[in-house]
């Protein structure tokens, strides 16, 4: 008989599970569902992962997540900004340079001409090449190419461009010249619109599919794999087998767990996998309306974070009456480190100086995020060694899934398909 075992509780696993029926096991290391998309409640505050908006690019999804669980979410318009040279534009930048001064507005104008205008169509090689092709070189030197060294922690020059189509809006030169006039009424990009829970956090939907799911070990850790004899082990000492194996556990990690010696080529594919870190402080402030956007991006190195949100504007219910919260993001890896024990020092220093937060603020609530595995890096070894690991992987019957499993850049909706796509797989075997 076919035994599925799943590994990981957070969406892919959990609707891999959901699509499974009940015929497979989940095992998870923690003691709640939702991996990344998981929420903490802390001194009357409600707080997510970082900021974890609902985005849907698939009907199948949407009609899924509002049957599990009905009128519970409730859509937002996107109010996002961009704050550079002391201004705040509206995002996407590429579409509105509006408010900035006008030597910029100029070079991002003509930038944009100058590609249109050109007759020899380049084929970029990198990040870089990407943007100055699509973008010209005024938007480029003002926010694409700052915004990604400092997200990314290393040089666009290093970074492929294609999981760019999902997330970075194109624009032609008429949204570039009316964006620089104005201030834009109709929002651009996947992210326009949002859904949010209308109470406690993001975990509603992990919440939402595993109270559909009989099957779920918490408190499970995977400590070993032996692939040959198909058997997993685990930190409290069981040990359980499997004939088909869906992980959705980081790649990185399912390799330091399999006990067997692996080929050579695919040590060496799974040694070039990279990834950033992101460091999120999440704070409860004394204090209503700190602010009316839902996010603000920040291209520059005078403020350590990349991205500020106020999850008290996507819900009532995560905040206090009368008071607000917010996360601040921070991106590191091992190509730009970060002084941790500095770190929650340094943001609470560069919201004010940002002037979100006020010297006179009533800090009511702290709460980190440590994520390590945060966004997997598309350097150009990633494909081939992607290639590499899946075809091993595929051959011992272990089907990776999800945003880490996979090792692809995916949104909670994508998981949530990947996790239907491998069940539907599992089940044709
Ligand atoms: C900072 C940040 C912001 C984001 N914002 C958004 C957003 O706004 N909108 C959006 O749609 N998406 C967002 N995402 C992406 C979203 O969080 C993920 O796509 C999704 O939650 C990933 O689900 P998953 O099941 O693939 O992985 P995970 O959530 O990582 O689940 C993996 C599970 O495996 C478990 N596990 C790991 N190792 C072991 C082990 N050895 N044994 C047993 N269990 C183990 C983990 O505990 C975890 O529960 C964001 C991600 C990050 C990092």
């Amino acid at each position: 008989m076919q035994k599925v075992v799943i590994l990981g509780a957070g969406l892919a696993g959990l609707s891999a599970a959901y699509h499974l029926q009940g015929n497979c096991v989940v095992y998870e290391q923690s003691t709640a569902p939702g991996g990344l998309a998981r929420s903490f409640a802390r001194d009357k505050f409600i707080f997510d992962c970082s900021g974890h908006l609902l985005h849907f690019k698939t009907e199948y999804a949407q009609n899924l997540i509002k049957q599990l669980m009905p009128e519970q979410l409730i859509p937002h318009n996107r109010n996002a900004w961009i704050l550079s040279h002391n201004v705040y534009t509206q995002y996407p930048f590429q579409a509105n340079t509006f408010g900035l001064p006008s030597g910029i507005i100029k070079k991002c104008i003509l930038g944009m001409l100058k590609i249109r205008l050109s007759k020899s169509k380049k084929h970029s090689l990198n990040l870089k090449d990407w943007m100055v092709e699509n973008f010209g070189t005024g938007i480029t030197k003002y926010f694409m190419y700052p915004y990604n060294q400092k997200f990314w922690t290393i040089a666009p020059e290093n970074l492929v461009f294609d999981w760019t189509k999902d997330y970075v809006p194109l624009v032609d030169v008429k949204e570039v010249v009316s964006g620089a006039f104005t201030l834009k009424t109709k929002a651009l990009g996947y992210n326009s619109c949002f859904w949010y829970p209308k109470t406690g956090g993001i975990e509603k939907i992990a919440q939402a599919f595993a109270g559909q799911i009989q099957n779920i070990k918490f408190t499970h850790k995977v400590s070993g794999i032996d692939i040959n004899k198909k058997k997993i082990y685990f930190e409290n000492e069981k040990s359980t087998n499997f004939t088909q194996l869906i992980s959705s556990i980081p790649m990185i990690e399912l390799k330091k767990i399999i006990i067997n010696d692996l080929p050579a080529r695919v040590k060496e594919a799974f040694s070039k996998l990279k990834y950033i870190s992101v460091f999120n402080l999440n704070l409860g402030i004394n204090r209503k309306n700190i602010s009316d956007k839902h996010w603000i991006y920040f291209p520059e190195d005078k403020f350590c974070f990349f991205r500020v949100g106020f999850p008290s504007n996507f819900s009532d219910a995560v905040a206090p009456q009368g008071q607000s919260s917010l996360y601040a993001e921070i991106s590191y890896s091992k190509f730009k480190p970060l002084n941790k024990k500095q770190a929650v020092k340094k943001i609470c220093h560069d919201l004010v100086k940002s002037e979100i937060l006020k010297i006179e603020d009533q800090i009511l609530s702290v709460q980190v995020n440590d994520i390590k595995y945060a966004y997997v890096i598309y350097d150009f070894n990633y494909h081939q060694s992607l290639k590499v690991i899946n075809e091993f992987l595929l051959n011992q019957s272990i089907y990776p899934a999800g945003r880490f499993g996979r090792w692809k850049y995916m949104s909670m909706e994508d998981t949530i398909v990947d996790g239907k796509y491998i069940s539907d797989y599992v089940k044709e075997i």
